[in-house]
Order: structure tokens, then C-alpha cells, then sequence
């Protein structure tokens, strides 16, 4: 019996080791892992470089307050503000913090210019924002949310698609819109480059932020360093996780110098966040989200996406659609609809490497073709 809550649903397959797109089960077998931690892995396993950043690192020092100076953050935060829109950026050590810090960056704003009845935040209902209290009612999922109420106030919701029902939304309470480039946990849902723009001229035209939470799509994921640079706009606070630490626990939140000047000496923290070892790893990471690896991550996306969209037309009663954006794809079954498996390669994939994943994908649909009680 397992001495760990039940709070996750487990196969039961543990690993020994991994490298690159690969995994070893503890049983000795080889899988090809598409799936990477869920997009954290994002340079897969066992990375040279970031063995080696750690391992530096865990020989000269590993954890310091944040009240004292932190060069390595200093160092991380200077790459990460010089490749993107930001100008300030603070560090935690996951999604959920980071969406959490983000909602608290757009309150504070308003607050800190007189206006603090400014503090709704409007999101997509079913969206993903993590698993704390204000992000599961960010989120606004009932099954998220069920069991753990008295409700979080200050977040209003609107259907994907739904820009009427978003207009009628904005009041002068609302501070910011929060959504997701891609809707990674929502079944890779990717939010058009012209409505991500209309979102932004709305945010402008009603002077609220925009808050694009990238944990999943963002650090290269889907072939630009931020997926919102498809669609050329630039919000004003952006939370990232997942990818930048490449499976070490680091999370941040991105802003403008505007909103910035709220966080003042004392408005928020984090004992971790950001310490020595944390940012050693995340620079080794960052060193690598480079234009030779987006530019691969596009070729296999392509790639990937074509070869996928044959499979679909050879089997039309099986597979329903195949979308994403880079390497975050998403495969849709006419069965389950609501259960759409999504493929997350890390970004050095290798084009054997996904021949590999086409082959199993058809071969798992030519066993499923022959079953007729599947359809
Ligand atoms: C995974 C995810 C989060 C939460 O990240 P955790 O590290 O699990 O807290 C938040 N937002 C999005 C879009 C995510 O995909």
C-alpha cells in the first residue's frame, strides 16, 4: 500500500533514467517520451549542459534569502527581460505561484495609482492557471473547484470564442483579462493571432492589463521564445514556468516597467524563489532556447503536423483533428472527445525521433481500425 495520497490518478510505470527524448522503466523497457514532465523537460533529459550547470553550482552554493543580491538571478532576470517585452521580472518556483504573483501584480498596480475597487480579473472558463486557491477560481472549472469552496472572489468568466459575453464583462472594476496563448490543459486549444490582437485593443481602449499566462506554450515551446509573438501584441505581465527550468522547479513573472513600479520593498516574496541553484540551471536553459533550437522546433513541428494530418485522412473515423502550435500538439479522437491527447517532444527532438512516435501513432490506429466496437 502507498503511503501517498490518492490525489493522482498513476499508471503504474516508474522510470530509472532518462536521456534525451528517451525513458527507462525500472523494469527495463524503452520509451519514447513524448510527453516530458508535461512540457518541463524541455530540453529533455539528461542535457549535458545543464548536468553540468547544476553540478557546478551544487558544489559552490545552493540556496541564499532573497534579502540579500542573488548574480545568478541578476544574470537570468538581464537575458530574460533583453530577449522579450518585459522589463522586470520576479522569481518563484512554479506555474500556479507565478499566475498567482501575476494576479497579485495587476491588483497592486491599480492600488498603487489610486484605484483599488480596479481588481476583477476576467479568464476563460476551463482554462488552467495551476492548483492553488486563486488560480483553481481563476480557472473557472467546477471540477477544479468543487469541494474547496468558500469561493475566491474577484474573477469573471467568459466561453472560449465568446467576445461578445468578454465586452460585457469589462466594468470598472476589472483590472485585467488572464488567458493562455495556447490552452495547454484545455486540450491545446490555440487562441487566434487576431483575437489575441482584438484582446490587447480592448485591454488598451478600456486601460486594463493584459495578463497571457505562457507556463505551457511559452520558452520556445511553440517555435518563438513566447507564443504571443505569433500575433505581434505585447501584454503587460506574462507568468512562465514549466520549460524554463528544464525539470527543476523555477517559475517567474514578467512585467512592464509600468506595472513594475508597484512592487514596491515588501509587497511580495518567496523563501526559494530564485535561489543560486534555481537560476544556475535556468541560465543553462536559457543559453540554449537559441535560434538554432526554435528553428528546429518549427522544421519538426511541421514536420510532425503533416505526417499526423495523413494519418487523420488515412484513418477519418479515428482521429477527428489534429492541431498546436510548434511542438505543442494536440491529437483529437472522435472517441472521448473531451479527452484530446496532446504530444509534447522536447525542443532538440530529432526527426528518427518523431518517425518513431508516427509509427507507433499508426500503428495504435491500425489496431483500432480493426476494432470496430472502438467507433
Ligand atoms: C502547468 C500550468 C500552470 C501551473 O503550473 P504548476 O507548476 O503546476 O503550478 C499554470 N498555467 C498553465 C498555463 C499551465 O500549463
Amino acid at each position: 500500500m502507498s503511503a501517498l495520497a490518492k490525489n493522482y490518478n498513476r499508471k503504474n510505470i516508474s522510470f530509472a533514467k532518462g536521456k534525451g527524448s528517451f525513458l527507462i522503466s525500472n523494469d527495463g523497457v524503452k520509451y519514447l517520451d513524448f510527453v516530458q514532465g508535461i512540457a518541463v523537460n524541455s530540453l529533455g533529459h539528461s542535457n549535458k549542459k545543464l548536468i553540468k550547470a547544476i553540478n557546478t553550482q551544487s558544489k559552490k552554493l545552493w540556496h541564499v534569502s532573497n534579502a540579500f543580491k542573488i548574480p545568478e538571478g541578476e544574470t537570468l532576470a538581464k537575458k530574460l527581460v533583453k530577449r522579450t517585452f518585459a522589463d522586470s521580472v520576479i522569481f518563484q518556483n512554479s506555474g500556479a505561484e507565478a499566475t498567482e504573483a501575476a494576479i497579485k501584480i495587476a491588483r497592486r498596480y491599480f492600488f498603487s495609482i489610486g484605484k483599488p475597487n480596479k481588481n476583477r480579473i476576467i479568464c476563460i472558463k476551463n482554462s488552467f492557471h495551476g492548483r492553488t486557491l486563486a488560480a483553481i477560481y481563476a480557472s473557472g472549472s467546477k471540477k477544479m473547484t468543487e469541494g474547496f469552496g468558500p469561493k475566491i472572489p474577484g474573477f469573471d468568466h467568459f466561453n472560449f470564442g465568446d467576445h461578445k459575453k468578454l465586452k460585457r464583462l469589462i466594468n470598472k472594476n476589472t483590472a485585467a483579462i488572464m488567458i493562455e496563448t495556447v490552452m495547454g490543459e484545455g486540450g491545446i486549444k490555440v487562441i487566434p493571432n487576431w483575437c489575441i490582437k482584438a484582446i490587447r485593443k480592448l485591454c488598451n481602449q478600456k486601460k486594463i492589463l493584459l495578463i497571457l499566462d505562457e507556463v505551457q506554450c511559452g520558452i520556445g515551446r511553440s517555435g518563438k521564445f513566447f507564443a504571443f509573438e505569433y500575433a505581434k501584441v505585447k501584454p503587460d505581465i506574462v507568468p512562465i514556468a514549466k520549460g524554463i527550468g528544464g525539470g527543476f522547479p523555477v517559475g517567474a513573472v514578467l512585467m512592464t516597467r509600468k506595472v513594475a513600479k508597484a512592487m514596491v520593498p515588501g509587497t511580495h516574496g518567496s523563501t526559494f524563489g530564485g535561489n543560486p541553484l534555481a537560476m544556475a540551471v535556468g541560465n543553462a536553459v536559457l543559453n540554449q532556447i537559441n535560434y538554432t533550437l526554435l528553428n528546429n522546433v518549427n522544421k519538426m513541428s511541421k514536420y510532425f503536423i503533416l505526417n499526423l494530418n495523413i494519418l487523420k485522412k488515412k484513418y477519418p473515423k479515428i482521429i477527428k483533428e489534429i492541431r498546436g502550435v510548434g511542438l505543442l500538439i494536440g491529437l483529437q479522437l472522435f472517441k472521448d472527445q473531451t479527452n484530446v491527447i496532446r504530444i509534447l517532444p522536447p525542443l532538440n527532438v530529432k526527426k528518427s525521433e518523431i518517425d518513431l512516435a508516427l509509427k507507433i501513432i499508426h500503428k495504435v490506429c491500425n489496431e483500432l481500425n480493426k476494432n470496430e466496437t472502438f467507433y
